[in-house]
């Protein structure tokens, strides 16, 4: 689902505007040219982008406080009620995750500190009408920086208070746990906005849905992820699955690829150890560049990501994620190939975990909760 548009990368980190943040943006200048003309309409949207870049600054403060833990962040988006920054991975020391989550709400304190000292601006002019044309624009931004800490420091998933409050439980109640008491606070907090939405602002409605949402989706993820944790790689890898020999020409490899239904071939050597992968793209750019009398071991990829059996799921995706690769590879003892972990055994983790019955946790490896 794309609802985002790229407008730049900065630092390693695509910059995505989504669409209801456009929306938003239009909306906003098209009341206020309505309500008093151009020169407000105008002088509204510079505001607003001033605002944007004052939210973008509070995103990169999460950014790099994350890239100083060894977590990179590909993509930063925009939306009405703020920026999300996809973190690679959420750390689960809790206090990295207090301090990633913390950083963005002091940049903005640095920025209205910044315009109250050198910047001249006052709290007196805005504080009798933020919606004046006449307030200046930097009195405007202090304020609304003062209001991007407090409103980012609400206790509800997606907002920095979700995460801080989390961090601040797991020390105590361990990770999982933290989450599901942080989501249910947040899910509290999105019925309290939202009945203040139907009495006073619809936009609150709006912002209540996303954070109800928000703290279901981050309880889902923390769930699965800690289900996976404590799973053998061997209870939930690919079993059945045809590989192919460095020898093998590349249309024998082509007609493997016909007859399964498989997206991924691993290459094992006599002794039936990994020596390399090929998935489909690869194969089809053999077949183009090389020609069907090629051999599978000039067009393999060498780097074989690959997990002793006696490892867990969670660390194979960790793997299956840190590396890139479309597959790894689960071996035994002797370093032969047994098994295959990919994005979809993933994927059908999922699945059936939501074909599971209420209170019934994953399938033939899990477990009832408090049994
Ligand atoms: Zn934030």
């Amino acid at each position: 689902m794309s609802w985002s548009l790229n407008i730049g990368k900065v630092a390693g980190t695509v910059v995505r505007i989504h669409l209801t943040f456009l929306l938003f943006l239009a909306w906003i200048f098209a009341a206020s040219y309505a309500q008093a003309g151009a020169a407000s309409a105008w002088y509204t949207l510079a505001y607003l982008l001033l605002l944007f870049l004052c939210v973008l600054l509070h995103e990169f403060g999460h950014i790099f406080t994350a890239r100083a833990f060894g977590v990179t962040t590909p993509y930063v988006t925009l939306l009405p009620i703020g920026g999300v920054a996809q973190l690679e991975r959420i750390p689960e020391e809790p206090w990295q995750e207090f301090l990633i989550a913390i950083a963005g709400p002091l940049v903005n304190v640095v920025i209205a500190a910044l315009l109250l000292t050198v910047g001249g601006a006052t709290l007196e002019s805005a504080a009798t009408g933020v919606d004046r044309m006449n307030v200046p624009l930097l009195d405007r931004l202090a304020v609304v920086n003062i209001f991007l800490v407090l409103f980012n420091l609400i206790p509800a998933f997606p907002m920095d208070g979700g995460r801080v409050l989390r961090a601040l439980l797991a020390s105590r109640f361990g990770y999982v746990r933290a989450t599901e008491i942080a989501a249910a606070i947040g899910q509290f907090v999105a019925f309290v906005l939202g009945f203040f939405g139907l009495m006073y602002n619809p936009i609150l409605i709006f912002i209540a849905i996303f954070v109800y949402l928000a703290a279901s989706s981050e309880s889902h993820m923390v769930a699965l992820r800690s289900v996976s944790r404590g799973v053998p790689v061997s209870h939930a890898m690919m079993t059945r699955f045809a590989t192919l020999t460095p020898e093998a020409h590349v249309d024998e490899a082509i007609q493997t690829l016909l007859a399964t239904s498989q997206g991924e071939f691993p290459v094992v050597d006599g002794a039936g150890k990994p020596v390399g992968l090929l998935d489909r793209a690869g194969l089809v750019r053999a077949l183009k560049t090389l020609g069907p009398d090629a051999r599978v071991g000039q067009a393999m990829g060498e780097v074989v990501p690959t997990v002793s059996q006696r490892t867990t799921l969670e660390q194979a995706f960790k793997v299956l994620q840190d590396t890139r690769a479309p597959a790894v590879s689960v071996v035994d003892a002797g370093g032969k190939l047994i098994g295959l972990v990919t994005s979809e055994t993933i994927a059908e983790m999922m699945m059936l975990q939501n074909a599971m019955p209420q209170g019934l946790s994953m399938g033939p490896w899990g477990r009832r909760p408090g049994a």
